[in-house]
């Protein structure tokens, strides 16, 4: 599903070079929930990028479900990012758009007619439990609210895998637990593979049947969950 391969990812310029990703190798297979840990600084958001298609890596191959990153064109990489959704930390939703509006977003460019998409977008809102709120907007729901909307809208177009960057961070703990259990019900329901990246071991706990550490743009530890915390 995802299959990185000692991916480096390099930022120069005048005063200094940052290696933000060393020589990462990574597979996730089809289905997993897997989260990658680490402090801020470490390479997470940069290593999604990579896995999002939107940073090139310095050197190293990316195949994400089944496409070599490197060989695809600008028309390419349009389409093969939509079988990608992604949600962020302070959920990236567009404040004049009713939350029906937010999640209609991203079928702008399907093939969907309008009563098409007007199906899908109840059909999201029901997945996620805010059917009553197609009409408010963002500023009159709640963080957890606001990220089932992010979720609701990652999903539109029915991608492959869920890139979910320090989704829970902004969120209290009762509600996090909130995202994780929907998080894991879409997993199963959807079979829909989860990266989760954070700086929050306990998320990942709950979530994840893979984990990796990475510190300083290098994976340091990697392995199923139960095998990482049962080391002494
Ligand atoms: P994390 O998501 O784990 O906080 P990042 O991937 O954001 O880590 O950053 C890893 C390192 O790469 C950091 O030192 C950061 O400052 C650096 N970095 C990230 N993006 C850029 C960029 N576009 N230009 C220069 N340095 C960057
Ligand atoms: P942004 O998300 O930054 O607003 P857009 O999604 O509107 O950017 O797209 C930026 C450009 O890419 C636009 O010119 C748009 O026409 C083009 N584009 C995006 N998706 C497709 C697609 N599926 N087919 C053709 N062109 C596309």
């Amino acid at each position: 599903m995802i299959d990185l391969k000692d991916i480096t990812v390099t930022f120069k310029n005048k005063a200094s070079t940052v290696h933000a990703v060393q020589d990462v190798s990574l597979q996730v297979e089809a289905g997993d929930t897997y989260g990658i840990v680490g402090y801020s600084g470490a390479g997470k958001s940069t290593l999604v990028r990579v896995i999002n298609y939107l940073q090139k890596p310095t050197s190293g191959t990316a195949i994400v479900n089944g496409q070599a990153l490197g060989k695809l064109d600008k028309d390419q990489l349009w389409v093969a990012r939509r079988k990608i959704g992604m949600i962020f930390q302070h959920f990236n939703l567009m404040n004049s758009r009713t939350i029906a509006g937010n999640i209609e977003y991203p079928l702008r460019y399907s093939k969907l007619t309008k009563a098409g998409r007007a199906k899908k977008v109840q059909e999201l809102l029901a997945l996620v439990g805010l059917s009553d709120k197609a009409d408010a907007y963002p500023a009159q729901l709640s963080g957890g609210q606001k990220q089932r909307v992010g979720i609701a809208r990652a999903l539109a177009n029915d991608p492959e895998i869920l890139l979910c960057d320090e989704a829970t961070s902004a969120l209290d703990p009762k509600t996090t637990g909130e995202i994780i259990d929907l998080l894991k019900r879409l997993n199963q329901q959807l079979h829909i593979t989860i990266v989760f990246i954070t700086h929050e071991m306990s998320a990942v706990k709950s979530l994840c049947n893979h984990v990796a550490v990475m510190e300083d743009g290098k994976i340091v530890e990697r392995g199923a969950l139960l095998d990482i915390f049962s080391n002494p």
